[in-house]
């Protein structure tokens, strides 16, 4: 029985371990026969919907072989298995002095995760996405071939990055890497009073990192307030004489892991007393060494942290709107607030241009995510509005947050989907990738003009 990261939605499927040297080796042997609900590849299961789910079905998760990361030092890049995760990477990768490309506020993902999600980080403004530096994928097929795909494929490559799966398994992939000098970033924290404020400040910021926690419990003059947190990869000359003397040492730790069966304490009481604690601790404006952990993994620290919003699970709502739709933004936001729907993870980003990849979801604007319990009383009326509102101002949704939109909505939000499905189409005519998020979105439904 698997669910995403937020828990909803459970299915049954058959969940078969491949061995990626095994399938590099004879990958027409590699793929299970389809017994009718075909199959779809899972990494570490982060993605919060039922995209790496296949009710009644497969779901193949590709285990890293015996040398599954290489390093090529000179050139800045390293080859991985799909099934490695950022954690094992960056154990391999922060001591010999890089950093992957992009990095989601979690470790615990696979290579294999980042490409299917073409997954952003708070360096989109700047780098852009994961996708964006790859440079090679190995692509198992429905028809069993594995094949090389480099940019130069054009279709299939474009269709692959952010392709959900859906166009294949992934095997292995080559990408780049940003040499760092320490393991530390030097981060500027800020205390952001309101919105406009907030906005104001982050259109001018030119740091490589930036994102926002934002209290979406506050209201009136206050609302969207907010910290800030700007960084770069701190230089050796930034740190104390003690730091320097092992300048790349990581060694991530994780405090505790919250217990199974627990209830729902992330009450809305709890969330407010935690959003005033929040804002409070923040200096009013400091710039100081951070560990990587605690600048971009800090939810890492707390194992299985999914289990505070109960049995119901909850949704992550991740949207994004043009860069000129900062009202819709701040209605949004006064949506949310007047709602009431406790959310103690909310969180703003600017993104950079889109790359060419069909269903990418950054594009050149605002993005805001927020969490909210999945029991919420009326959350359809909030979450319809805010469907509204974004797809009004010519924005969509993250598919590998979803666990809610409709057909209707995603064609709306992607306008080149009837593009992806025919790529997608000439390499598995007959639907052998597909998961619960495709069925449930439509996506492997021929577009009727
Ligand atoms: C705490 C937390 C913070 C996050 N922060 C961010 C963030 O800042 N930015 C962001 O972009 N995302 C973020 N995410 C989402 C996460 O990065 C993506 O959902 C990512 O795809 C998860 O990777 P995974 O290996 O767990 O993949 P899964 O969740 O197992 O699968 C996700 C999709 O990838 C496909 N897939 C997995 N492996 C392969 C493969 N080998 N070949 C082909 N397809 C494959 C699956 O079929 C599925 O469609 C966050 C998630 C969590 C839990």
């Amino acid at each position: 029985m698997l669910t995403g990261w937020g828990r909803t939605a459970p299915s049954a499927g058959r969940v078969i371990d491949l061995d990626g040297d095994a399938v590099r080796g004879a990958p027409h042997e590699a793929l299970p026969i389809d017994e009718g609900r075909g199959a779809i590849p899972r990494g570490l299961g982060r993605s919060y919907g039922d995209p790496a789910q296949n009710g009644g079905g497969s779901v193949l998760r590709v285990l890293p072989g015996r040398s599954p990361i290489s390093l090529d030092r000179n050139a800045a890049t390293v080859t991985a298995d799909a099934g490695v995760s950022f954690d094992d990477l960056l154990r391999v990768l922060v001591p010999a002095g890089f950093f992957v490309p992009v990095t989601p506020g979690t470790r615990f993902i696979t290579v294999g995760g980042a490409i299917a999600s073409d997954i952003h980080g708070k360096n989109h403004h700047v780098d852009g996405t994961f996708g964006h530096h790859c440079t090679r994928i190995s692509l198992l097929t429905a028809d069993g071939e594995l094949r090389t795909l480099t940019p130069a494929d054009g279709d299939l490559w474009w269709a692959t990055i952010g392709g959900m799966g859906l166009t294949g398994l992934i095997v292995d992939a080559t990408f780049d890497l940003i040499p760092i000098e320490t393991s530390q970033c030097l981060v500027r924290t800020q205390r952001i009073a309101n919105f406009d404020a907030l906005v104001d400040t982050m259109a001018a910021d030119d740091q490589r990192y930036s994102v926002a926690w934002v209290d979406l419990l506050a209201s009136g003059a206050a609302l969207g307030r907010s910290v800030l947190t700007c960084g770069e990869h701190a230089r050796l000359d930034d740190l104390s004489a003690k730091q320097r003397r092992d300048p790349l040492a990581f060694a991530p730790p994780s405090l505790i892991d919250v217990p199974r069966g627990g209830p729902n304490v992330l009450s809305r009481a709890a969330v407010r007393a935690f959003n005033e604690v929040w804002y409070r601790k923040a200096r009013r404006d400091h710039v100081g060494p951070e560990s990587i952990t605690g600048f971009f993994h800090p939810l890492d620290m707390v194992g299985a942290w999914n289990r505070l919003y109960g049995g119901a699970g909850f949704l992550q709502y991740q949207f994004v709107v043009p860069d000129d739709e900062v009202d819709t933004m701040r209605v949004a936001i006064e949506r949310v607030v007047a709602s009431g729907h406790a959310s103690f993870l909310a969180v703003l980003k600017r993104f950079g241009p889109a790359n060419p990849a069909m269903l990418s979801f950054p594009t050149s604007g605002w993005t805001l995510t927020l969490d909210v319990p999945a029991a919420a009383s009326d959350l359809h009326v909030l979450l319809s509005e805010l469907d509204e509102l974004v797809l009004g101002a010519g924005g969509r949704h993250y598919l590998a947050k979803d666990a809610h939109i409709t057909p209707s909505i995603v064609r709306a939000g992607y306008p080149r989907l009837a593009e992806w499905k025919a790529v997608r189409r000439s390499v598995d005519p007959h639907g052998y990738w597909i998961s619960d998020q495709a069925r449930r979105l439509g996506l492997l439904e021929e577009e009727v003009a």
